[in-house]
């Protein structure tokens, strides 16, 4: 005959959690003056909680969340369940979510404080789910993960018991493997850390004023001589330059224009790319580029001056 058996340890572990979210419930309507519960999940000293609320939660928040939870813990108050009659329970202050169907008898589970200061503090709630007998049994919580997980809705990802102890093993494996790769102790990381961003920064300075020189170099190097036919007798003096299959190809083509832009201001000129990005200056103010763009019947966006755009009808204007 097949003999049902429950396993201790799992069980224990996913009462330490479910106690938990009663207790992580409770906290949270401390915090945000109510809150409505959307859907939580236990596991073995696992637990996932989402709630109704419009705000960002912070890590400041956070921290005040664990501490509440975590001197409720350390306060090794009785858990206490009792059931009652429905009318009876609707009496009490407990929790109800008006989705979940009640059956006409309920079980009421009590964590109150005994504490002076904490008397104001309780948690309680309708549940025929199995809890630890004393908030000491949980051990300890750690949130480990927060988020937004729908509009409104916020996510709360906690561990308790045994597990704060692997997460915190894992968090701490995670910093010396990081030390031992920067080469430096796990206490040094933050100095390490300081000195890495700032030469990362200068280096990110060099490198962008460096390829600032190389792109003006490209551009002085083709001189831009060049006529442009079939636009007119009146642009003979305008020069194209498409930038596909040369150096410049590989550099950013915001910067090219820029480079351009300042490096070639006295003339006019049209540089695109194969990817039919275009970019139209007029240096030689008796010209407007709004004009020819719309002359060309080019899709674009800009000044008199200078306008760009992305339409494969360029190749058929230069
Ligand atoms: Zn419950």
């Amino acid at each position: 005959m097949a003999k049902l058996t429950v396993n201790k340890v799992q069980r224990e572990a996913k009462m330490r959690a479910h106690t938990a979210t009663h207790l992580l419930h409770f906290a949270l309507d401390k915090m945000l003056n109510s809150t409505k519960q959307a859907w939580s999940l236990v596991d073995d000293d696992y637990l996932r909680f989402d709630f109704a609320c419009k705000n960002p939660i912070e890590e400041w928040d956070i921290q005040l969340l664990e501490s509440t939870i975590n001197d409720r813990i350390k306060q090794g108050i009785a858990v206490i369940t009792k059931e009652m009659d429905k009318e009876e329970a609707q009496k009490t202050s407990a929790k109800a979510f008006f989705e979940e169907k009640y059956w006409d008898i309920v079980r009421i589970v009590t964590i109150v404080s005994e504490v002076d200061n904490w008397l104001d503090i309780e948690s309680v709630e309708f549940c025929w789910w199995t809890h630890v007998n004393n908030t000491a049994h949980i051990g300890a919580l750690k949130i480990i993960e927060h988020s937004s997980v729908a509009s409104w809705i916020r996510r709360i990802v906690a561990v308790t018991g045994t597990k704060v102890i692997e997460e915190a093993q894992r968090n701490e494996m995670r910093i010396i493997d990081i030390s031992k790769r920067l080469d430096c102790q796990p206490k040094q990381l933050e100095d390490k850390l300081e000195k890495i961003l700032s030469s990362y920064h200068h280096l990110q300075d060099d490198h962008a004023s460096l390829q600032w020189k190389i792109i003006c170099t490209h551009l002085d190097d083709f001189h831009l001589e060049c006529s442009l036919p079939s636009v007119g007798s009146d642009w003979w003096n305008w020069c194209v330059l498409n930038i596909t299959d040369t150096d410049l190809s590989h550099h950013d083509f915001k910067e090219v224009i820029n480079a351009a832009k300042s490096r070639r201001s006295d003339r006019n000129w049209i540089i695109y790319n194969k990817e039919w990005n275009f970019a139209i200056y007029v240096g030689n103010k008796g010209f407007s580029a709004k004009d020819f763009a719309k002359q060309q019947w080019l899709k674009w966006w800009g000044s008199d001056q200078f306008v760009q755009g992305k339409d494969p009808k360029i190749l058929d204007v230069v």
